[in-house]
């Protein structure tokens, strides 16, 4: 039933900046992890016992998912931590063989902040390595968790490019007390390190936004999704849809649609509402969200980027320039090499 969803690829209006190369995307994608693994639960103590349980129910609901997909005819890019892999390696396939992309996301769940560049590489080696057993093809795709690509662990984008990546989507362009660069791009780009040579750009799809007055919003899934309307994620994808890269980047955990799990004894109330608030009724929203527009898997908008490698608005973006003023990216942006 595509014919009744939400035809963003042709229904708006092509920008000044828009070369006319791309038409506007939506990428829908979702980060596995176990529920244990989200940030907020850091330090707690997690037994193996427990382990296994958030393991158990991750992979039923990611099936779930593919069902919901399946259903929507709905095509997305699957960001895995490796030790899903490892203990199932069944599940990749089957996310694979339903014509899903298989992703990148850490080996076990830490920040890049966390990292050295040689952890860091030995790590996401390791994340690729078992991934492409898995399905028997090269992976290119990489999610940080939680979006720890910042101006201080720019070195990240040397060290993905050197370990054979070919897109990433790591760069939150919001203020946030855990991530962001809120002066990044909101629409792909080329990012690079102070240190990086021309040649070691990544393309980035950083998640959508919604800029309202001078404020950027994060609307792009997660706990933004269950918060708010889905009015502002309608706007961000439009907002996104006149930019000079057209392509709307969407994310999603499954345990964020899981609300029979063993909640976490969280220390914050912050984070507590951060992590469970809407969660019994996302579900039902993601399965009308996935009747309103037609996604596509992040893979397929790299290659059809890639292939333009002169186009106008894929500037390089240095992400480790300081980050203070909004209204300052279009002066960020040096011109295409
Ligand atoms: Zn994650």
């Amino acid at each position: 039933m595509t014919t009744t969803k939400m035809e963003i690829v042709s229904d708006q209006p092509k920008s000044h900046g828009n070369s006319g190369q791309i038409p506007p995307r939506v990428i829908i994608s979702f980060d596995v992890e176990e529920h244990y693994r989200v940030e907020a639960a850091y330090a707690l103590p997690c037994s193996n016992e427990q382990k296994a349980t958030y393991h158990q129910r991750m992979v039923a609901t990611t099936q779930r998912l593919l069902e919901s997909l399946a259903l929507a005819d709905a095509k997305a890019t699957f960001f895995f931590v490796g030790q899903i892999a490892e203990q199932s390696p069944q599940l990749i396939r089957e996310v694979y063989r339903a014509g899903h992309e298989i992703a990148c996301h850490s080996w076990d769940h830490q920040r890049i902040t966390r990292h050295t560049p040689d952890s860091f590489a030995e790590d996401i080696r390791k994340n690729k390595d078992i991934l492409e057993q898995c399905i028997g093809q090269r992976v290119i795709g990489f999610r940080a968790p939680t979006f720890s690509i910042l101006p201080a662990t720019a070195w990240a984008i040397d060290v993905l490019r050197e370990c054979g990546f070919e897109y990433d989507s790591s760069i939150f362009p919001v203020r946030h007390d855990r991530y962001g660069i809120p002066a990044a791009p909101r629409y792909p780009f080329l990012a690079c390190s102070k240190t990086a040579s021309n040649s070691s750009t990544i393309l980035e799809f950083p998640p959508t936004t919604y800029r309202l007055l001078k404020y950027q919003l994060p609307v792009a899934g997660g706990g933004y999704f269950r918060l708010l309307p889905t009015f502002f994620m309608d706007m961000g994808i439009r907002q996104i849809s006149r930019l000079p890269v057209p392509v709307s980047m969407l994310y999603f955990h499954p345990w964020e649609f899981d609300p029979d799990q063993p909640k976490l004894n969280l220390s914050s109330r912050l984070s507590r509402m951060r992590t469970y608030i809407g969660i019994s009724s996302n579900h039902a929203r993601l399965k009308k969200l996935l009747q309103r527009y037609r996604f596509t898997r992040a893979c397929d908008v790299a290659a059809q980027l890639n292939n333009l490698p002169l186009h106008p608005s894929l500037h390089p973006y240095e992400i480790s320039s300081p980050t203070t003023n909004l209204d300052t990216t279009q002066n960020r942006l040096s011109s295409s090499p």
